[in-house]
C-alpha cells in the first residue's frame, strides 16, 4: 500500500449546486502534488463529496508515482527494474521488466516511425552529453560550453533504435549496443498522464483535468456548466503581464507544448534549451515554442518534441495527416501559425 498522499495534498473547494437534475450536488475541487516527474502536477475535478475527490486524487497520484519509478532513468527503486536498470546492462543482457515498460518502448519506436526518427528514445548516449554540459553550464555560468562536435558524431553512432529489442514472450528488454542508452523524456510523462488519467476516469473520474507539469489531459467537460474545460497556452514570454498567449476549449483532449524556455543555459550569451534534433545534434532552432492538440496525451508529448525538430512546411504536412490532430508553431520573431482545425478550439 503506498503512503497516503492527503497531507501533502492542497485540496480547495468550489461549489457550484447542480440544479439540471435537482438532487445531486456536485463540487469542483482542485489539488496538486509536486514530486512526480519532477514537476508538478494539478488535478481539476467534480465529485460529490470532498472524500471522494480525494479518492480520486490518490488513485491518480498512487498511479502516476509507479509509472514514474519505471520510467526513472537516474534513480533505482528497491525491487524495480525500470529504465535505468535497462540502460545500466546495455550490452549485457536482457531485463525483464513490466509490461507498462514494454509498452511505452513500443509506444515510442511508433512514434518514431512517425517522426521519421526525430523523436528517438534510443537518443541517450547523445542527449547525456547534452544534459552534461547543460548542467555543468547552469552551475558554473562563467565557463559554460558548447558539446564538441566531435564527441556528439561519436556518440550518436550509438542511437539506433532498432537495437532497442523487446521481447514480449519473456517480457524483456536488451539494448544489444553497449555504448547505447534509453532516455523517455521526451515521451515518458505525457504517456504516463494518459494512463493515469484513463485509470481515474474508469474509477469513475468523469469530470476533471490533469497536468502534469503542463501535459494536460482533460476527461470529458465541466460537470457543473456542460463547458469544456479552458486550457490556457502559456505566452513564451515570461516578463509579459499576459500569462495565457491562448485559451482552448477542451473536452476529452490532450494539450502538450514543448518550448525553449522550459530548460536551457546560456553560452556566450545565446541560450541552448534541450531538444536535440537528431540530424544537426543541435538544439533545434526553428520554433520558440510548439503545441499539440489531440486525445491521447502521450501522443501529444511525443509529437511535441518530434515537431518541434522539423521546419513548418514538413511539420504542417505531418500534422494534417494524422487525423484529429492540431499544432500550434510560434516562430521566434513571434509570429504564429497553425493547422487546419486548430482555430475550432481557441476561445480568445
Ligand atoms: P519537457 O519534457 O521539458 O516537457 P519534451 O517533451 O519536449 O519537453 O521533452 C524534452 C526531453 O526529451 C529532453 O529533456 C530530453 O530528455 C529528451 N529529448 C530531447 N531531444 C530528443 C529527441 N530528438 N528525441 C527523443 N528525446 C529527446
Ligand atoms: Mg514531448
Amino acid at each position: 500500500m503506498s503512503k497516503k498522499i492527503i497531507a501533502c495534498l492542497l485540496i480547495t473547494v468550489f461549489i457550484f449546486p447542480l440544479t439540471a437534475c435537482g438532487t445531486t450536488e456536485l463540487k469542483r475541487y482542485d489539488a496538486s502534488f509536486l514530486e512526480l516527474f519532477d514537476t508538478v502536477t494539478t488535478i481539476t475535478g467534480y465529485a460529490g463529496t470532498k472524500e471522494e475527490f480525494t479518492e480520486y486524487a490518490q488513485i491518480i497520484y498512487d498511479n502516476l508515482k509507479e509509472y514514474h519509478e519505471l520510467y526513472d532513468i537516474y534513480n533505482d527503486y528497491e525491487g524495480i527494474n525500470n529504465i535505468k536498470i535497462i540502460n545500466d546492462y546495455a550490452g549485457i543482457k536482457p531485463v525483464k521488466v513490466d509490461q507498462r515498460i514494454i509498452d511505452l518502448l513500443k509506444f515510442a519506436k511508433e512514434a518514431y516511425e512517425l517522426s521519421d526518427g526525430k523523436v528517438n528514445i534510443a537518443f541517450g548516449a547523445v542527449l547525456k552529453i547534452w544534459h552534461d554540459y547543460r548542467t555543468r553550464g547552469i552551475d558554473n555560468p562563467a565557463e559554460a560550453e558548447l558539446p564538441p562536435l566531435d564527441i556528439l558524431e561519436e556518440k550518436s553512432l550509438h542511437t539506433d533504435i532498432n537495437k532497442v529489442i523487446i521481447d514480449e514472450k519473456d517480457s524483456t528488454v536488451y539494448l544489444e549496443d553497449s555504448e547505447m542508452s534509453l532516455d523517455v523524456g521526451a515521451i515518458a510523462k505525457g504517456y504516463a498522464t494518459e494512463q493515469a488519467a484513463d485509470f481515474a476516469y474508469k474509477k469513475g473520474f468523469t469530470s476533471g483535468s490533469l497536468s502534469v507539469g503542463g501535459n494536460v489531459r482533460t476527461l470529458e467537460r465541466k460537470a457543473d456548466s456542460k463547458e469544456a474545460w479552458k486550457i490556457g497556452i502559456q505566452n513564451p514570454d515570461s516578463d509579459s503581464d499576459i500569462k495565457n498567449l491562448y485559451i482552448l476549449d477542451l473536452e476529452n483532449l490532450s494539450l502538450v507544448t514543448s518550448g525553449v524556455y522550459e530548460r536551457y543555459y546560456t553560452v556566450d550569451g545565446k541560450q541552448y534549451h534541450h531538444i536535440i534534433d537528431p540530424e544537426t545534434l543541435m538544439p533545434a532552432d526553428y520554433f520558440i515554442s510548439l503545441s499539440i492538440v489531440c486525445r491521447d496525451s502521450g501522443m501529444a508529448d511525443a509529437l511535441s518534441t518530434a515537431v518541434f525538430n522539423i521546419p513548418y512546411e514538413q511539420g504542417l504536412e505531418l500534422i494534417e495527416k494524422i487525423p484529429d490532430t492540431e499544432a500550434l508553431w510560434i516562430f521566434k520573431n513571434g509570429d504564429v501559425k497553425y493547422s487546419s482545425d486548430f482555430e475550432s478550439y481557441i476561445t480568445k
